[in-house]
């Protein structure tokens, strides 16, 4: 029997440093797709071949026509309720940082301060060849530019963006103030993430490891479900604006 905003709003009331770990389905309110749920766009592709390392280095042009229109998609999207109470949770003291699987900005966009980006983001071009760094705008005007749609270094070598390809190392400083954050937690609130991609998947352990507590709001199972103390079923966004009303109550 899943539990409710009630007993969510009540273990946040008494966490002295809770964390939220998000994944896609934060997002999907937003309307981008998360990788597992039924429709969207991995439907159609398999995100380990079009986002990985191998493609990009084997097939950039393959690799850029997926990602040039998913940019803008991402670009085109607005935070939703979900995003913003984590925000909120944050600045109320309750939440000290957010740690994401996500790439697409929400968190920030919706105010969340501590935001630690597992998996990189859209913030910059970069090149694995020599290792220059481009702003974004540069990378999506030169990605517009190029014929064959594939933005090209000063040295010649195809440019990624800052989000991470299967394949590729995670950025070390980021993981390891992820699992900073989670050895600290006496609450991990996973919101969205079916926590089957590591070393994400791990944080809960950590956090259960350290005798805290794990809620958990997904629309469907997890591995760590029957370890989690709170467990929710339904949309991120209307379950925790419903927490919030409960904080907000008196008494
Ligand atoms: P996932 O697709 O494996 O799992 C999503 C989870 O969210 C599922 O448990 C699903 O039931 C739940 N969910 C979907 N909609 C929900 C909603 N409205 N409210 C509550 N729960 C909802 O996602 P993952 O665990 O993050 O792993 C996927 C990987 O894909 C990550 O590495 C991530 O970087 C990447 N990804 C990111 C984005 C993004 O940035 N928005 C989108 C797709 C994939």
């Amino acid at each position: 029997m899943p539990d409710g905003p009630q007993e969510l709003a009540a273990l946040l009331a008494g966490a002295e440093y809770a964390v939220v770990l998000s994944g896609a389905g934060i997002s999907t309110e937003s309307g981008i797709p998360d990788f597992r749920s039924a429709g969207g766009v991995w439907e159609e592709f398999d995100p380990m071949e079009v986002a990985s390392m191998q493609t990009f280095l084997t097939n950039p042009q393959r690799f850029w026509r997926f990602h040039r229109p998913r940019i803008d998609m991402l670009r085109g999207v607005d935070p939703n309720p979900a995003h913003h109470a984590v925000a909120e949770l944050e600045r109320r003291g309750i939440v000290k940082a957010v740690l994401t699987q996500n790439i697409d900005g929400l968190h920030a966009a919706a105010g969340s301060r501590e935001l630690i980006q597992m998996h990189g983001g859209l913030d910059r071009g970069m090149c694995l060849r020599c290792g220059a760094r481009i702003p974004f705008d540069e990378l999506v005007a030169r990605a517009d530019a190029a014929e064959d749609g594939v933005p090209l270094c000063a040295c010649g070598f195809p440019l990624k963006s800052g989000v991470v390809m299967f394949g590729e190392n995670l950025p070390a400083d980021e993981i390891a103030s992820a699992f900073d954050h989670a050895a600290r937690a006496d609450v991990m609130l996973v919101v969205g993430s079916s926590l089957l991609v590591a070393p994400v998947s791990q944080l809960p352990a950590v956090v259960l490891d350290g005798g805290g507590t794990l809620a958990i709001l997904t629309e469907s199972e997890t591995p760590y479900y029957d370890r989690a103390g709170v467990r929710l079923h339904g949309r991120a966004g209307v379950q925790l604006t419903e927490t919030l009303a409960l904080l907000d109550a008196p008494g």
